[in-house]
């Protein structure tokens, strides 16, 4: 492989025309917005455990900066800048380099983001370190702590598809082609939900992004907020590859535990329904109530006939697994 500047100079160079200036100095220098806030986020992606070394590198660079778009989306930013940390190994190689590169900022690029800056380290194994700038008027961000009792519970497109892809990678599930093909993409290349969480800014109450499952991450919500929730496991949308798994033991749990959805739970007050489906159509995504904010600290969450399910609202845990 040719040395750091070089790989630098030949894939991490792009356009960047909402900055002043880009990669190449010790600094990029970007002019914020007058009167916006910033926002900032960051995630690291470690070879074996978020990903494995033999993904296609493009797919593997779009999810990259995907799951920081998501975080954008989660707090209703306008992602403007990204930065890229990696380490490389000679396994990787440069056809490696040159996809992923391209798969992340193309990535970036569909969402008006430019990618700034970074650090590029030879290392033993391949970490991807992402941080993201977005802007957002003040008092407008979207943040956990907002839930109120009475608020219902929202959440965005069809949760556990991504883990269901995972599932039939680990154990030859079978699968339908086209299902096969849905799953891996919802596992592959996310769509992060920024133009959701835009439109959700001032309606609703809280949200956060679902990434390590939706019951976990609803928790997040809650406990940020201090209040309880009462979910429907009947009201939970399921895709049509999710619904032909129906006798698979434990699809309910890559409904409500599986990882990987980047998906938006949000609450709002109940007479903002009619708002909430017309953003998310504008949007392009779906949205269904799956239940509603008390003012306890209870979780509870019905099956079909109306009993409560026995079920841990904990997702994946990084430290817990080690
Ligand atoms: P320094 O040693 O001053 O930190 P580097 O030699 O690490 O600078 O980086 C030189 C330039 O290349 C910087 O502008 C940096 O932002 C950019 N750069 C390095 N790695 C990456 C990367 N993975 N993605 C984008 N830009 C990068
Ligand atoms: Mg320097």
């Amino acid at each position: 492989m040719r040395s750091e500047f070089d790989l630098i100079r030949r894939y991490f160079i792009h356009p960047a025309p909402h900055t002043r200036l880009s990669v190449g100095d010790d600094c990029a220098l970007m002019a914020p917005s007058p009167g916006l806030e910033l926002a900032v986020s960051t995630d690291v992606l470690v070879a074996e455990r978020h990903f494995f070394g033999d993904t296609d590198p493009y797919r593997l660079g779009r999810k990259s900066a995907a799951v920081n778009l998501s975080d954008m989306a989660a707090m209703g930013a306008v992602p403007r800048w990204a930065t890229l940390g990696i380490t490389l190994s000679e396994q990787q190689g440069e056809p490696w380099v040159d996809a992923f590169a391209r798969g992340f900022h193309d990535e970036l690029q569909s969402f008006g983001t430019d990618w700034v800056g970074g650090d590029t380290t030879a290392g033993p194994l391949a970490v991807i370190a992402v941080t993201i700038l977005g802007e957002v008027p003040p008092g407008l961000a979207l943040r956990r702590s907002g839930a109120r009792p009475g608020d219902e519970v929202w959440v965005s497109g069809t949760p556990g598809d991504a883990a269901l892809g995972l599932r039939h990678l680990k154990e030859s599930l079978p699968m339908t082609a086209e299902d096969r093909r849905h799953c891996l993409d919802r596992l592959e290349t996310p769509s992060p939900r920024v133009a959701l969480g835009l439109a959700l800014r001032s309606i609703a109450h809280a949200a956060i992004d679902v990434s390590d499952g939706l019951l976990a991450d609803l928790g997040h919500l809650l406990d940020a907020s201090g209040v309880g929730a009462v979910l429907e496991l009947s009201l939970i949308p399921r895709s049509p590859a999710m619904l032909r798994q129906q006798g698979l033991r434990g699809w309910e749990t890559l409904v409500l535990a599986g990882g990987d959805d980047y998906e938006l739970c949000f609450t709002a007050p109940p007479q903002a329904a009619p708002d909430i489906q017309a953003a998310a159509a504008r949007a392009g995504v779906t949205v269904a109530r799956i239940g509603a904010v008390t003012g306890g600290r209870e979780r509870v969450l019905y099956d079909p006939a109306g009993r409560p399910m026995d079920v841990a609202w904990l997702g994946f845990d990084h430290f817990r697994k080690a």
